[in-house]
């Protein structure tokens, strides 16, 4: 129970000290906001989430320099958490898939392979201690170990009163509990059933002893040897799910032995069937012969969670006084690691408003709409991918495309966040970070920036992809016939952005960011969107003299 500040008011109280609030609480804290976090529970604590992606990170890169906090670029790379953090995460430097058919050896023409930059696979339970405590460095309170009594929202201000009878008050309330959501219960906001198209659910645990997957494939080829597979995230799929294995033992500077797995299943086509999750996580993977190799030595370190349909949604995250956070308005499924992009996508332009609003003593709610309509929308746009994803899952071609499609759109939202964001961001801070104008962040114009959808362009061969996908589950064509649809489709976009070479489906082993020709040819494209495409259609924007500065300064991103 850590209280720095003998008052019992604050300016905002976060329910919750994960990852979420602890990095809100951090943000607040340092721009002089009095804030408390109350959470049931205490640090080290375990929690899910642990994949990290290219976005994941730029977004801590803009966090980090938007808000001038040095220990939030920290979590941007594997080798910044190792020197900084723990030596406990593991490393990420591919995103492999390999299709599996049932009682066969994964088949060697059936793998893909991505290079991916140094990410990482956090172990939450110390990546999260650590951000309780740079909160608390910054000057924010947590009281752990704490059981909610009553909350009460006024038109002046919240109440909030703990089991022990203490009262804490604020101007206002941020819900950053997860899952189990207080405020989502308050104002029964969660939608039953949800509104999501994602039907899935998912077994999960810790394991030590699980083999490098490298030494359970057959027929390696020189082509993709570009990296090891265990030096990544590996998804095992199959006809109806997926299985995850997340190593945290997978680089000579790590020091954790443990491998993260989770096996997420169509709930229509798996139902849940009264089997203990180790029977039904053994009994599956004896149906894969090269998934059932890379577990034979394998042991547990902590109990199976086993969840009913993972999908859940609210159908507003704020209200007077209060915003609920990504993962505790809702969540879809752990595919493509979306949950911590869309946390740290709200927090970038949230804590900006919650601080003009402690400026300006104006707490009013229509303030917080349009970013909670854009998180709504954000989860939409993610869940339908999620969906069609699964129905992609059913066939090595229209997977194998469909990843592409995938990809080229994470791209996309990349390039938007360090073409136009990190990138003037890196200038400025070049000698050092600087205090920037945050204001400009509670704009309603920054929402387009940190917006991950490409609006336009990006979108349309998305959503047109997603049709193609929608037809196969409807019956009406064929999966290979989707996949052939789709191809075109990506044939079409334009040539320099076809010339990454990323649509080529035969281009199976990319190690995409080191790609000479991957570089080059989205440099060109982002001159071409520049150059030739109106505003409003640029799936991306930046500004020539920040690139000149860029290139002057020796900045890389
Ligand atoms: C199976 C699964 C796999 C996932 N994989 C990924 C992934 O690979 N990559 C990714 O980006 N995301 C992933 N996610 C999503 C990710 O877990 C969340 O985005 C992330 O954990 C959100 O962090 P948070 O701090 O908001 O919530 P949490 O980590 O859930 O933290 C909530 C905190 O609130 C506290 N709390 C809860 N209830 C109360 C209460 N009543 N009172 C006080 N305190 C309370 C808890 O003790 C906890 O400390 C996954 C999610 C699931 C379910």
């Amino acid at each position: 129970m850590i209280i720095q500040d003998s008052s019992q008011e604050f300016d905002v109280i976060i329910l919750g000290s994960g990852i979420s609030g602890s990095i809100l609480a951090t943000i607040l804290a340092k721009h002089q906001a009095r804030v408390l976090m109350l959470d049931k529970s205490t640090h080290p604590r375990f929690a899910i989430g642990e994949a990290m992606t290219s976005h994941t990170e730029s977004l801590l890169s803009v966090l980090s320099h938007q808000y001038s906090i040095p220990e939030l670029d920290y979590l941007s790379s594997f080798p910044k958490i190792n020197q900084n953090i723990t030596t406990s995460c593991g490393y990420k430097r591919a995103f492999g898939f390999l299709y599996h058919h049932e009682n066969q050896e994964q088949s060697a023409q059936e793998r893909i392979l991505w290079g991916v930059t140094q990410s990482s696979h956090l172990f939450r339970q110390d990546i999260d201690n650590y951000f309780a405590n740079v909160a608390i460095k910054y000057g924010a309170n947590l009281l752990s170990q704490t059981i909610i009594d009553t909350i009460n929202i006024y038109q002046e201000g919240v109440e909030v009163t703990i089991k022990t009878g203490e009262k804490y008050t604020a101007n206002y309330l941020v819900d950053a509990s997860g899952y189990k959501s207080m405020l989502a219960e308050k104002f029964q906001l969660r939608k039953n059933p949800t509104r999501c198209t994602c039907h899935s659910r998912s077994i999960f645990t810790h394991m030590v002893g699980v083999k490098n997957i490298d030494d359970c494939l057959s027929g390696i080829s020189n082509q993709e040897n570009i990296l090891p597979w265990y030096q990544g995230t590996v998804h095992h799929v199959f006809d109806g799910g997926w299985m995850w294995v997340i190593p945290f033992n997978n680089h000579e500077n790590s020091t954790n032995p443990i491998c993260s797995v989770g096996l997420n299943l169509d709930i229509r086509r798996f139902p849940k069937n009264g089997k203990s999750p180790e029977q039904e996580f053994q009994d599956l993977i004896a149906k894969f012969p090269s998934v059932a190799t890379q577990f034979e030595d394998a042991q547990l370190v902590r109990d199976w969670v086993s969840t009913g349909r993972m999908q859940y949604s609210s159908h507003s995250c704020t209200g007077e006084r209060f915003y609920i956070l990504p993962h505790a308005t809702g969540f879809i499924d752990p595919i493509f690691s979306v949950g911590l992009i869309q946390t740290f996508t709200t927090i970038s332009p949230l804590a900006a408003l919650i601080l003009k609003a402690i400026a300006n003593n104006d707490f009013s709610s229509q303030q917080f709409t349009a970013l909670a309509k854009l998180q709504q929308k954000i989860f939409d746009y993610y869940d339908h991918i999620a969906h069609h994803t699964y129905i992609a899952f059913s066939n090595f071609h229209l997977m194998n495309i469909w990843l592409r499609v995938w990809l080229l759109q994470h791209t996309m939202s990349v390039a938007k966040i360090i073409w136009s964001q990190l990138l003037g961001f890196l200038i400025v801070d070049k000698d050092g970070y600087q205090e920037k104008n945050i204001l400009q962040f509670a704009e309603i114009d920054y929402l387009n920036d940190i917006n991950p959808m490409t609006e336009g362009w990006g979108n349309s061969y998305v959503y047109k992809a997603m049709a193609e996908i929608a037809k196969v589950e409807q019956g009406l064509i064929s999966a290979d016939a989707a996949a052939a649809n789709i191809q075109s489709l990506v044939n079409s976009t334009n040539w320099l952005f076809r010339s990454c070479g990323l649509v080529n489906p035969d281009n199976r082993f990319m190690d995409v960011f080191d790609s000479p020709r991957y570089n080059f040819s989205f440099l060109a494209y982002a001159f071409w969107v520049k150059l030739f495409l109106k505003k409003e259609d640029r799936p991306f924007d930046f500004k020539f003299k920040n690139f000149i500065d860029a290139v002057r300064l020796g900045i890389k991103v």
